[in-house]
């Protein structure tokens, strides 16, 4: 209702916009308009936020990532900047959860995601891919950026606390690495990062290779 009485001052002539205007002034409804809008505005962007993240851990979910995939695309294919793909599976994730418990496995998924998040710069993109899957979208940067970034995030990994009952108990991540080339599909540098990634891991886990 607010937003239609507000979206008529825009269509009417300005002197009867004024009039209206002063009377809902007076009768001291602007102050709570203003005030519902805001909370109006705030509720669509919280669920814009919750449309775009995964609910465990807070980072993007898939469907966003894709969204900024093809963005980013678009921009390498013109010629501005480029990006390069980190596609992140946790190491026997499973033992985790077999050993620790489902609650201990969700911990070290919310850790992952901090550590990740911290490896990054501002601009670029971490996102839950799927169950121990993430993907980090490396915006400006190559190939040998995103290694050094990767490696510094398997160190941080080995070093988490999975179970603190367990000190002894470390935690890898094998890594995949893919520079978009202009031109190629989203699916085909996917692709490309995800075969690096199954090389780290029939070549022994905790390792990052680039594809
Ligand atoms: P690999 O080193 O080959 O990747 O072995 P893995 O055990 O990590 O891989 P696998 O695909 O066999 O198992 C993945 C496990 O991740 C199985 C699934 O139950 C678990 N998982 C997926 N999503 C979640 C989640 O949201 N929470 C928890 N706790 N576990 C999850
Ligand atoms: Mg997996
Ligand atoms: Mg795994």
């Amino acid at each position: 209702v607010v937003a239609n009485i507000l979206h008529g001052f825009a269509a009417e002539p300005s002197a009867a916009t004024a009039t209206r205007a002063s009377t809902l002034v007076q009768l001291g409804c602007v102050g709570p308009m203003v005030k519902m809008l805001a909370v109006n505005d705030a509720a669509m962007q919280k669920l814009a936020d919750l449309a775009m993240r995964d609910d465990l851990t807070g980072l993007y979910n898939r469907r966003y990532v894709m969204e900024v995939l093809a963005r980013q695309k678009a921009l390498a294919d013109r010629g501005h900047v480029g990006f390069t793909l980190c596609y992140c599976d946790l190491d026997h994730f499973k033992r985790i959860n077999d050993r620790f418990g489902h609650q201990s496995g969700d911990d070290v998924l919310r850790q992952f995601g901090n550590l990740a998040e911290q490896a990054v710069r501002s601009v670029d993109f971490v996102a839950r891919f799927g169950g121990e899957e993430f993907l980090l979208v490396l915006v400006d940067a190559d190939a040998e950026e995103a290694r050094r970034v990767a490696g510094r995030l398997g160190d941080q990994t080995r070093a988490l606390t999975v179970d603190p009952r367990h000190p002894d108990y470390h935690l890898s991540v094998s890594v995949g690495i893919a520079e978009f080339r202009p031109g190629e599909s989203i699916e085909d540098v996917i692709q490309r990062a995800d075969r690096a990634l199954y090389r780290a891991k029939t070549s022994g886990r905790d390792l990052v290779i680039v594809g």
